[in-house]
């Protein structure tokens, strides 16, 4: 069993530790901030999307792109800036915007999904912690009959690969999910996936974070990674210099969310991770009208792109993607177009002027939407990376398969389109 250090304690990181620390390595964990989940796990749309995955790079999305750059309201912005890397992410996820690759990406996501899905089921059974979490299912509504085919046509072919979808038409929606009354008018339907989880990943990184320090795992919080210590080859790292001196170990997790570019770039190799900047609003409904004013079920409303779902007493409104490099400042333009968006869907879910808490984190996307897990350039080095809108769903999965490679393991899955070479 070897010493690993695993670099950053987001929903990654914090899932590689636990992993690690069953298969019985000494595990140390190194965190700028004072504890786990802060940056990107710490208010995503707290959707636990199995069946979901279709990577943002959809077939239909290329001539979508001009108009929504134009448009203020739209959910993906564009903000150009002098770096080279956000030009070629961007032309590498227009590559990738075809149906063969989404095909691709689709299969991979959902054999990691699922694989994800048993572990987190396994957790939930047998640990210790709670983050709100439920099995309430998912649906995704549609508000024009074009968009409601083309997820028809998608529901076809995950349920190939073993999803279990039901299309229903606007009654049938509304009768799920009564909460949706207010844009009755406009719901031609939508997709419901009963066995969809949901809940709170900051919630779910604090509990596992008191857990692993009970059981053995070095938390060194409040400490960043600031540079490596290679060999003379730059094949091997000896040590990672933070600002609490040098940490060696025999292998290093790359678990830093969109940071990890930035570190891989120094190290010397092409990370092809950019962040995407999504925002949230959390609001309380224990003020809520009635029963029926906010979702029980977790929905998606496709036209916006805008996620809900409950939280114990919070809905979690989630959307938006800014192509707006690390910039993490709360955009009042953004948020209030969230609200907006919430209001005019649950208008009664809660007070929207008294109790919501804004927030944007930065997702790691890759292009493609698949993550990269597993070995790179270095050969002590393991990436657990790029894990873009679905980190809270994918990241035991991914943390499984790491810990499995660095025990010298079969993986559980094949890792075909999920490594850095293929
Ligand atoms: C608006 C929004 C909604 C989302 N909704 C969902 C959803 O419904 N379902 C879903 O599955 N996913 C969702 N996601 C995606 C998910 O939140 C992310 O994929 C996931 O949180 C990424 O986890 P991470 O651990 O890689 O990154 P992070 O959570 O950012 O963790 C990285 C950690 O590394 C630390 N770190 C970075 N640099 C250093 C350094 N130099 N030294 C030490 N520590 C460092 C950071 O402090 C941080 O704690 C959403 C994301 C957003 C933004």
């Amino acid at each position: 069993m070897s010493r690993v250090a695993a670099l950053g304690a987001g929903i990654v990181g914090i899932t590689t530790a636990y992993f690690l620390n069953k298969a019985g390595h000494q595990v140390t964990v190194i965190e700028r901030n004072a504890h786990a989940g802060l940056e990107t796990s710490y208010a995503n749309g707290g959707q636990l999307s199995y069946s979901y995955v279709a990577p943002l790079a959809g077939p239909g999305v290329v001539p979508k792109i001009p108009p929504w750059l134009l448009r203020a309201d739209s959910p993906l912005r564009f903000y150009p800036k002098f770096d080279v890397d956000q030009w070629r992410w961007c032309i590498n996820f227009v590559r990738a915007c075809n149906r063969p690759q989404a095909e691709i990406s689709t299969v991979h996501l959902l054999r990691l999904a699922y694989y994800s899905r048993d572990l987190i089921h396994d957790i939930v059974a047998n640990e210790p912690i709670t983050f709100d979490y439920r099995r309430n299912g998912k649906l995704v509504i549609f508000s024009d009959a074009a968009s409601l085919d083309g997820a028809k046509r998608t529901l076809d072919f995950q349920r190939a690969f073993g999803s279990e979808q039901n299309a229903l038409d606007s009654k049938e929606c509304l009768a799920l999910e009564p909460a949706l009354q207010y844009i009755k008018s406009r719901v031609v339907g939508g997709i419901h996936t009963p066995s969809e989880d949901a809940g709170d990943c900051h919630d779910f990184c604090v509990a596992m974070e008191g857990l692993l320090r009970k059981r053995g795992v070095n938390f060194l919080t409040s400490t960043s990674v600031d540079r490596f210590t290679c060999n003379a080859a730059g094949t091997r790292i000896e040590a990672v210099s933070t600002s609490a001196g040098d940490i060696d170990a025999d292998t290093f997790v790359m678990a830093m969310g969109a940071a990890n570019a930035w570190h891989a770039k120094r190290l010397g190799f092409y990370l092809p991770i950019y962040p995407l900047k999504g925002y949230s609003l959390t609001l309380d409904t224990s003020n809520a009208k009635d029963f029926a004013s906010a979702p029980r079920i977790s929905v998606t409303d496709s036209a916006y792109k805008v996620v809900y779902a409950l939280l114990g007493n919070e809905l979690r409104i989630a959307g938006m993607a800014d192509i707006a490099g690390y910039d993490t400042t709360l955009d009042t333009v953004r948020v209030k177009l969230l609200i907006n968006h919430a209001k005019a869907v649950f208008p009664n879910a809660g007070d929207y002027a008294a109790d919501l808490k804004p927030w944007c984190g930065l997702r790691p996307a890759t292009p493609k939407g698949t993550p990269i897990v597993g070995a790179s350039p270095i050969t002590n080095l393991f990436l657990n990376a790029g894990h873009g809108a679905l980190g809270w769903t994918l990241s035991c999965g991914c943390a499984k398969v790491v810990s499995d490679l660095i025990s010298g393991e079969k993986t559980g899955i094949a890792l075909e389109g999920l490594t850095l070479e293929s």
